[in-house]
């Protein structure tokens, strides 16, 4: 399944800074996921507060490369667009440091998707938007801090 940014469908709503950050940063081909400067945790999706500690998270941006850590395959939706998408796969993606984020990734057949494949994400950019998707990362270059550091 390949998007086409032609036809429109749901965009999440705006409706605070760190969403609005979130997309913005993804429509200019950029993945920001939130740090805390007080106690180190990590987390997305984004919000005011860290979850751990209560401190203000900071966004920094991340490679938007990781693993596919599991997935499902959607056969069935009853909207457009996904209707006539359909199958298509969604996946958690794992990125390096072990943010997990969730996505469909495109540019291959559903049933080549396997756990703990290499994908990209990449926006589909609807104004100021930033839609992520992810496709297969057919590069050669590790997935940095595939070991689990934050890379
Ligand atoms: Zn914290």
């Amino acid at each position: 399944m390949r998007i086409n940014p032609t036809v429109s469908r749901p965009l999440p709503r705006l409706g605070d800074e760190y969403t609005r950050t979130y997309f913005g940063e993804w429509a200019a081909g950029r993945l920001v996921v939130q740090h805390c400067p007080e106690c180190g945790h990590w987390q997305h999706y984004p919000r005011a507060l860290c979850e751990k500690c209560g401190a203000t998270p900071v966004f920094e941006e991340q490679e938007p490369a990781g693993v596919v850590w599991t997935y499902t395959i959607i056969r069935q939706m009853g909207t457009e667009p996904f209707r006539s998408e359909a199958p298509y796969p969604v996946a958690m993606i794992a990125l390096a440091g072990g943010i997990k984020i969730m996505g469909t990734i495109t540019d291959c057949e559903p049933e080549q998707v396997r756990i703990g494949m290499r994908v990209r994400g990449y926006p589909v950019v609807y104004g100021e938007i930033g839609l992520p998707f992810w496709r297969p990362d057919t590069s050669d270059q590790p997935v940095a801090g595939e070991d689990g550091s934050h890379g």
